[in-house]
């Protein structure tokens, strides 16, 4: 028996303090999923990560995660990809084909370039409506006030393909707060999934009800710099 990794022993504390947040919340620990976001880090790491057991695996750019996933999927058929980063149109093709579930969907131009290029695909990965909570004009995701309206269009479109939201709330606010407002427009809307919680809030996200949390660093460390 070798001794685990260290990369192995952030995930199994993360693991652990997904459980231990999940009972304090009164919920069941199994309706919790990690999201493990590898994003810049090479395929060595997740190869460690699969082998430690995780599945399911978050990258931010579609280039990035061709370069990586095809042949990690070869070694391993179960493991996820969800694409977390904002989505340009002209990478809707190659999403569709390379992704389990697309987080970001955010405004009618991609939902548009989504649709055609599934037609063209043959198959459409599960979506996320990404939520702007905060409504900070630097960041992707539908703004506050536009969001029941675009939902509602997705969900007559997309059917239960749009399984749920997503967000990321201000560096400098509360999360509780943001978290709390996509849960019930996600109520509101009888999605399912709520994709909310990183390395520094996830305990609080799974308070207010996440069933994907989405955690990087505190499992792969430090990103290495952009390549
Ligand atoms: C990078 C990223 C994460 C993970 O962030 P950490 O702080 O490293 O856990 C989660 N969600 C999105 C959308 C990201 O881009």
């Amino acid at each position: 028996m070798t001794t685990s990794s260290l990369l192995a022993q952030r995930l199994e504390r993360v693991r652990s303090e997904i459980a231990a947040a999940a009972h304090k919340a009164g919920r069941n620990p199994e309706d919790v999923e990690l999201v493990a976001v590898s994003k810049f880090h090479p395929a060595s790491s997740i190869a460690e990560a699969i082998a430690a057991g995780q599945r399911i695996f978050g990258e931010n750019r579609v280039q990035e995660a061709s370069a990586k996933f095809p042949a990690l999927r070869e070694l391993s058929p179960d493991i996820k990809l969800h694409l977390i980063g904002g989505l340009q149109t002209n990478k809707a093709r190659d999403a569709v084909q390379l992704a389990d579930r697309i987080e970001s969907l955010d405004r009618p131009a991609l939902a548009d370039a989504l649709a055609k290029a599934a037609d063209a695909c043959g198959r459409m990965p599960e979506l996320l409506i990404e939520v702007n909570t905060g409504n900070e004009p630097q960041k992707f995701g539908i703004a506050r006030d536009q969001a029941d309206d675009f939902i509602r269009l997705c969900q007559k479109r997309f059917g239960e393909k749009l399984c749920g939201l997503m967000c990321i709330p201000p560096a400098d606010e509360d999360p509780t707060l943001h978290f709390q407002l996509l849960r019930s427009m996600a109520l509101h809307h009888g999605l399912p999934v709520l994709s909310m919680g990183m390395s520094a809030d996830y305990p609080q996200a799974i308070a207010q009800g996440a069933t994907h949390v989405r955690v990087g660093t505190a499992i792969f460390g430090p990103r290495p710099t952009i390549p």
